[in-house]
C-alpha cells in the first residue's frame, strides 16, 4: 500500500569490536543492500558542480563496498545521466551549472570508486521536463529492491543536501530501513548539512557517526559540518556495546 510505512525489523546485535571496520559492526544480512548515490567526476574538485572534498568519500565508500561484497550482498550505484538542455541546468533557468551530461568523462563514476562487476547501475536525471534527485523518483528501484527482498538501505554519497538526502527520505517513505553513512557523504554547501542531517533524522533515517579513525584525519580548519556530530549510540543501532567511552552523553536517556 502506497505511503505506508513499514515497521522496522528487531534491532540486530553489534559485531566483533576488534574488527575497526564500521561495516563489521553491523550484523549485514541478505536484506541489507549498499546504495552509493551519483559519486561522479562532475561532484568531485575540478567537476562542472564539484562539491568541495567530494573525492574524500571514495575511499570510505570503498570500505564499503569490500564488505558489502565479501558478503555477496548487493551494491546500487546511482548516477545523475543527463541530456544536454536539462531543465536543472542554469542556462534552461534551473539552479545548477552544466553537468553529468550522459557519456562525457563528468559523468562517469569517480575512478578510484571499486564498484563491482555486479553493481546495479541506477540512472536518474534523463527527463527533459524535470529533475530527479532522489534514486527512487521514476527510475523503477523501489520494485526492485522488493523483488530483492531488501529492507535496509546503507546510503552513501554525493550531495548530502541534494541527492542523497531526497533519496534517503524517500527510501524511508517507502518503508525501507536508512542508515545514512555520515563519514561517506558530503554537502554541496556545508552550511546546509546541519539542516539536512536533522530532515533525514525527522524522516526517521539513522545517522552512522563517523567512525573515530575517519574523524582522527579530519584536518584542522576544515569545515564544520563536514564530518557532522551526531550521537554514536542511537539505540537500536549501537545498543551501547560499540563505544568504550561510556561517559559520552546520548540522546536516548540512558547511560553509555
Ligand atoms: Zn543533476
Amino acid at each position: 500500500m502506497p505511503g505506508l510505512v513499514r515497521s522496522p525489523p528487531p534491532a540486530r546485535k553489534a559485531g566483533g569490536m576488534e574488527d575497526s571496520n564500521m561495516a563489521a559492526k553491523f550484523d549485514l544480512a541478505s536484506d541489507d543492500a549498499l546504495l552509493i548515490v551519483d559519486v561522479q567526476n562532475d561532484f568531485c574538485p575540478g567537476g562542472a558542480l564539484a562539491i568541495e572534498a567530494g573525492d574524500r568519500v571514495v575511499p570510505v565508500v570503498n570500505a564499503w563496498i569490500r564488505d558489502f561484497t565479501e558478503r555477496g550482498l548487493t551494491v546500487f550505484a546511482s548516477r545523475d545521466w543527463h541530456p544536454e538542455h536539462h531543465p536543472s541546468f542554469e542556462q534552461e533557468g534551473g539552479r545548477w551549472p552544466r553537468h553529468c551530461l550522459q557519456d562525457t568523462a563528468g559523468a562517469a563514476f569517480h575512478p578510484e570508486l571499486a564498484l563491482p562487476d555486479s553493481a546495479t547501475v541506477v540512472t536518474k536525471g534523463v527527463r527533459f521536463d524535470q529533475d530527479q534527485n532522489s534514486a527512487f523518483d521514476q527510475t523503477g528501484l523501489e520494485a526492485r529492491l522488493q523483488r530483492q527482498g531488501i529492507r535496509r538501505l546503507f546510503v552513501a554519497g554525493l550531495a548530502l543536501d541534494v541527492c542523497v538526502m531526497a533519496t534517503a527520505v524517500d527510501a524511508r517513505k517507502l518503508g525501507f530501513e536508512v542508515v545514512l553513512i555520515a563519514d561517506a557523504t558530503r554537502a554541496v554547501n556545508a552550511r546546509n548539512a546541519e539542516e539536512a542531517l536533522a530532515l533525514m533524522r525527522a524522516a526517521g533515517v539513522h545517522i552512522l557517526a563517523p567512525d573515530r579513525e575517519a574523524k582522527a584525519e579530519t584536518q584542522p580548519g576544515e569545515v564544520e559540518g563536514d564530518a557532522p556530530e551526531v550521537c554514536l549510540k542511537a539505540p537500536e543501532w549501537a545498543e551501547h556495546q560499540r563505544l568504550d567511552d561510556s561517559d559520552m552523553p546520548c540522546d536516548d536517556g540512558r547511560a553509555g
